[in-house]
C-alpha cells in the first residue's frame, strides 16, 4: 500500500497519486493507476474544481478509460502515450518547462511510471511497477542511445515501489513461469470431469488481468468476470475477447468476491467437490520459498495457491537500483514500522 503522499520534492507545484490536503493547491495532477490507494481524494468535487479552476490532470489512455466508467465526469484529463514526451501545463514560480514521459509499469492495465525533466534533470516516478530485468533495455525513454550503444539514463531521484523491499520476498517466479504452473493445474481438473469449474480468487478489482488474458488464450475459453469491471474491459480489445459476462458459456470464473466463500451460487448451481479455486497470491509466500511455483492450500480443501506477483520482488529492486544508479531513492511504500529497515536496505543496496 502507498504511503506516498503526492508531492515531489523537486517538482513544486504538481501532485502525484494523491489528490488530498495540501496536493489541492498543485496545479497539476499526475495518476499512475487505478488501485485505490493511489487514487485518495479523487471524486467528482475534485474533477469539478478541476475544470472550474483549469487545472490538468495526466494519465494513461486506459486509466481515463476507467475513470470514465467510475462515472465522473472528466474534463481536463489529458491522456499521454507510452514513450511521447509531452510538456505540462502547470503554474510554477520558475519559468522552467517540465516535461514527462510515461513508461509501462507492467503492474495493472494502464499502469506507468512517470518521468519528469525538468532543466535537464531527470526525476522517475515508478508508481507501482514489474518488469524483468531482462527487458530493462527495452525501456527506451529510460536510455540514452546513440549510433553504436545505449546506457541507462542519470537519475537524480526515483520515487521507488518499495511493497517487496523485504528479505522475506526475495525471489517471485516470472509471471509466464506462473501462469505455466496455473494452467497446468486448471486443465487438469476441468479434465477430470465435464462438471468440474475452476474459480479465480483474485484481490484488487484491478490487476489480475494479464492472468485472465493467458489463461484464456490457453484454455480457449472466455473467463466469467464481475459486472463490474465489464464496462472497462470490453473497452480494452486484448482484454474484450477473453472476458464474458455469461456464466454458462464457461468453466473459469472470476466473478466472484473474494470474501463469499460460498461457491458459485451467485451464477450457477455447482456443488462444492466440482470446484477448485484458484489462489494468485505472494503474502501466502512471506517467509518461505517465493521461488515455488504454486501449491495446494494445508487448510482449505480444493484449493490451489500459485505464487503471482505483480510488484518487483526484492531481487528484482536490486537489480534495478544497481542498473539505474540513481542518486537518491525515496521509498514510496514505507509503513512507519519498517522504515528502519527500508532505509537500511536501500543503503546496503546503493553501496
Ligand atoms: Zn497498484
Ligand atoms: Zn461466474
Amino acid at each position: 500500500m502507498s504511503t506516498f503522499l503526492g508531492l515531489i520534492e523537486e517538482i513544486p507545484g504538481i501532485s502525484v497519486d494523491r489528490f488530498d490536503g495540501e496536493n489541492l493547491n498543485s496545479s497539476a495532477y499526475f495518476l499512475s493507476h487505478c488501485h485505490t490507494d493511489h487514487m485518495q481524494g479523487l471524486n467528482c468535487v475534485f474533477f469539478y474544481n478541476l475544470k472550474q479552476k483549469n487545472k490538468y490532470f495526466y494519465c494513461s489512455k486506459i486509466s481515463k478509460v476507467i475513470l470514465e466508467t467510475m462515472g465522473y465526469v472528466i474534463e481536463n484529463v489529458i491522456e499521454i502515450d507510452i514513450d511521447v514526451k509531452t510538456e505540462i501545463k502547470y503554474e510554477s514560480n520558475s519559468s522552467d518547462i517540465l516535461y514527462v514521459t510515461c513508461i509501462s509499469a507492467g503492474h495493472c492495465p494502464g499502469s506507468v511510471m512517470f518521468l519528469f525533466e525538468k532543466m535537464d534533470e531527470l526525476i522517475l516516478y515508478t508508481g507501482d511497477f514489474r518488469i524483468n530485468p531482462k527487458d530493462y533495455r527495452k525501456l527506451k525513454s529510460l536510455h540514452d542511445r546513440d549510433s553504436s550503444h545505449s546506457s541507462p539514463k542519470k537519475l537524480a531521484k526515483v520515487y521507488l515501489d518499495t511493497t517487496f523491499l523485504d528479505r522475506d520476498f526475495t525471489s517471485f517466479p516470472t509471471r509466464p513461469e506462473s501462469l505455466r504452473a496455473m494452467c497446468k493445474v486448471v486443465t487438469e481438473w476441468l479434465n477430470l470431469s465435464p462438471k468440474n469449474v475452476v474459480i479465480l480468487e483474485c484481490s484488487a478489482l484491478y490487476g489480475s488481468e494479464f492472468l485472465y488474458m493467458e489463461l484464456s488464450k490457453d484454455l480457449n475459453v472466455p473467463i466469467h468476470i464481475k459486472d463490474i469491471v465489464y464496462e472497462t474491459y470490453h473497452r480494452i480489445p486484448d482484454l474484450a475477447r477473453c472476458i464474458t459476462l455469461n456464466p454458462m458459456s464457461t468453466r473459469v470464473h472470476a466473478c466472484m468476491s473474494k470474501f463469499d466463500r460460498s461457491g458459485l451460487k451467485c451464477c450457477q448451481n455447482i456443488s462444492k467437490r466440482n470446484i477448485l479455486t484458484i489462489v494468485p497470491s505472494v503474502l501466502k509466500w512471506k517467509g518461505k520459498d517465493t521461488s515455488k511455483v504454486g501449491e495446494y492450500d494445508s487448510v482449505r480443501s480444493n484449493t490451489y495457491n500459485v505464487c503471482y506477483s505483480t510488484h518487483a520482488s526484492y531481487h528484482e529492486l536490486e537489480t534495478f537500483i544497481k542498473y539505474f544508479k540513481p542518486d537518491e531513492i525515496h521509498p514510496c511504500v514505507c509503513p512507519e514500522d519498517m522504515k528502519n529497515q527500508i532505509f537500511y536496505l536501500l543503503d546496503k543496496i546503493k553501496s
